[in-house]
């Protein structure tokens, strides 16, 4: 425990050479209009609509390119690997999340650390992807987030001391969490803590929870998969679907997945949470004959007591891997409450979030071979010829005929969050272009072990790119412009009212294009790659900018032929805030 020991007395050294802002704690209002305060970021998205919008104007299309370094922290120690964080900052501290579970406390001044927090990892973790964080949440005088080993912790923002830990599930049956906690609030119970369960390749039971925020007190969970009983104050609610077996087959529903591995965003304007579900288990579709609700899915959830107000899947009877979690986003238009999400599967999908009614759906990437179209009931018009074959119906039963899928299962958008901007009316979409051999074998459940039955290649399938930051008119489902990018981009976007699109490449460069074209205005060599999400916020009357650096997540571990292209990446952790300089701000 030598490591640990250190960490401590490191962290005692930096509260004693830096005087620690006052915090003023987050009350449940701040979180709810964090989008129109422009002095501080408490939410994940910029605000819980996840439109991930600035209305700051200071630096725009004119000054950008003279964006410098006020200061860089390293993340340090034999750490690196993804980092996938999105910086919260409040009363001049931030609080950012890193590999291996590990949190800080810097301020924002002068980019010394505050505190550190290093969470004690067992042996024996299994997450699926990197050992990555997405961010935390923060309220009162607490910062809060989960761990590779399936709890959530909270921390004293002032001082990184824990306050509560409540584990989530067995980390040794496949659970894990790492995307940033919502905080929603409710008449019934306060301001609740929601989240949900990473796993989906384990056969997890995908679900959400809504927890009191001040001591981690569970009041309700909602299972994702049809036939799982919900809680409510510690007893029995109502179960997940009209009754079991209406869309699954036997037992598999037990272990179904539909993991809710990227958290949700909350709307005030319906009081509705949403959360999308994963993959059902195993991938291995002709196990599981029926639309296996609600996998591949996303769910409108009240807060109050943990009930679908409604629900809409993108992918039914999954046999991609094409999990349903990427983020539900909020905007306004024509008069209506909508909701906007790019799906894993390729398509850009426009619901009405009142009630969840199909809009429209539109492809945002090229060469789709899996379905023809999103019919106008909103359901996929498969290409039968197109997916894995059945292991059954070949010659010795162990493996299915080989397809050609597009996109690949690490999706035309993964897990990194698009921006929508109030001013352009675009949704800006970090997507890939790429494809995999994918076929399908026999498989059991065992508890810890990866359940798949599927074997898969990812290749790419242009010469010149994968990654391709879109520029998408949810409203025609046109694409205004599109930025192509070498690697496949993993990191997500920020938008500002001065007509600015910022993003990051998993080749280290810092991006600021203009929202109306995709010109590039700004870029900037982070010296590692980028897979986490841009933040702008307002400090003592200067525009500031942060961004995690450090090259990894999935792509590197999944990626087949295409992890061969990016194998020379080199890893990292720095945390960079730009402004302008002093003299071209006041101008
Ligand atoms: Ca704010
Ligand atoms: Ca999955």
């Amino acid at each position: 425990m030598k490591g640990l020991k250190w960490l401590a007395t490191a962290s005692a050294f930096a509260l004693t050479v830096c005087a620690v802002p006052a915090l003023a704690d987050v009350k449940i209002e701040d979180i709810v209009n964090d989008a129109a305060t422009t002095n501080d970021v408490v939410s994940n998205g910029l605000g819980p609509q996840g439109q991930r919008y600035s209305t700051l104007e200071a630096i725009n299309k004119d000054n950008v390119a003279n964006l410098v370094p006020a200061w860089a922290m390293s993340l340090g120690g034999e750490k690196m690997r993804g980092q996938e964080t999105q910086p919260l900052v409040r009363d001049g501290v931030m609080y950012i999340t890193g590999s291996y579970s590990r949190m800080w406390a810097i301020d924002v001044k002068t980019g010394h650390e505050i505190w550190q927090y290093d969470h004690r990892l067992p042996e024996g973790i299994l997450p699926c992807c990197d050992v990555i964080n997405r961010g935390a949440a923060i309220y009162g005088d607490k910062v809060i987030f989960g761990t590779l080993d399936a709890k959530l912790v909270a921390l004293n923002a002032k001082t990184g001391k824990v306050v509560w830990t409540k584990e989530i599930d067995d980390f040794k049956a496949g659970y894990s969490y790492t995307a940033a906690p919502l905080i929603v609030p409710t008449k019934a119970h306060g301001p609740l803590l929601l989240t949900g369960v990473s796993g989906g390749e384990f056969g997890v039971v995908g679900r959400v929870e809504g927890r009191k925020v001040d001591t981690g007190e569970l009041v309700w969970s909602r299972p994702t998969i049809e036939g799982h009983m919900g809680t409510l104050n510690g007893k029995p609610s109502t179960m997940t679907g009209d009754k079991v077996n209406a869309t699954w087959p036997g037992d598999l529903w037990k272990t179904g997945g539909g993991a809710t591995w990227l958290g949700g965003t909350y709307d005030p304007d319906t009081g509705l949470a949403f959360f999308g579900a994963g993959n059902p288990g195993p991938w291995n579709s002709h196990m599981r004959p029926g639309d296996n609700k609600w996998s591949c899915a996303r769910i409108a959830i009240d807060p109050e007591d943990g009930s679908i107000k409604w629900g809409y899947q993108t992918t039914p009877n999954d046999g991609w891997d094409f999990d349903g979690v990427n983020e539900v986003v909020s905007f306004d238009a024509d008069g209506k409450k909508l909701a906007a999400t790019a799906d894993r599967n390729g398509f850009f999908y426009v619901l009405d979030r009142t009630n969840g009614a199909f809009q429209a759906a539109y492809p945002f990437v090229s060469k789709i071979t899996w379905a023809k179209e999103i019919g106008k009931d909103g359901r996929p018009v498969y290409v039968d010829d197109n997916r894995p074959g059945d292991p059954k119906a070949g010659k010795d039963g162990k493996k299915g005929a080989t397809v050609f899928a597009v996109p690949s299962f690490l999706g035309g958008k993964n897990w990194m969050p698009m921006a929508y901007s109030q001013q352009t009316k675009l949704f800006y979409v970090p997507s890939n272009e790429w494809g995999m051999d994918i076929w399908n074998e026999p498989v059991a459940y065992k508890k810890g072990a990866a359940y798949l039955g599927a074997g898969f290649t990812i290749k790419p399938i242009f010469d010149d790119h994968i990654g391709s930051l879109k520029a998408i008119d949810p409203l025609t489902g046109k694409i205004v412009w599109e930025a192509k990018n070498k690697a496949p981009l993993w990191g997500g976007v920020l938008t500002t009212a001065s007509g600015l699109v910022f993003y990051g490449t998993p080749e280290g460069e810092f991006k600021a294009l203009d929202a109306t074209n995709g010109k590039e205005l700004f870029s900037f060599n982070t010296g590692s790659g980028i897979v986490g999400s841009p933040i702008t916020w307002e400090q003592d009357g200067e525009q500031m900018v942060s961004i995690v650096s450090g090259w990894g997540g999935a792509v590197p571990l999944w990626g087949g032929e295409v992890a061969k292209t990016v194998a020379n990446l080199n890893q990292g952790g720095m945390v960079w805030t730009f402004k302008l300089p002093k003299k071209m701000a006041a101008n």
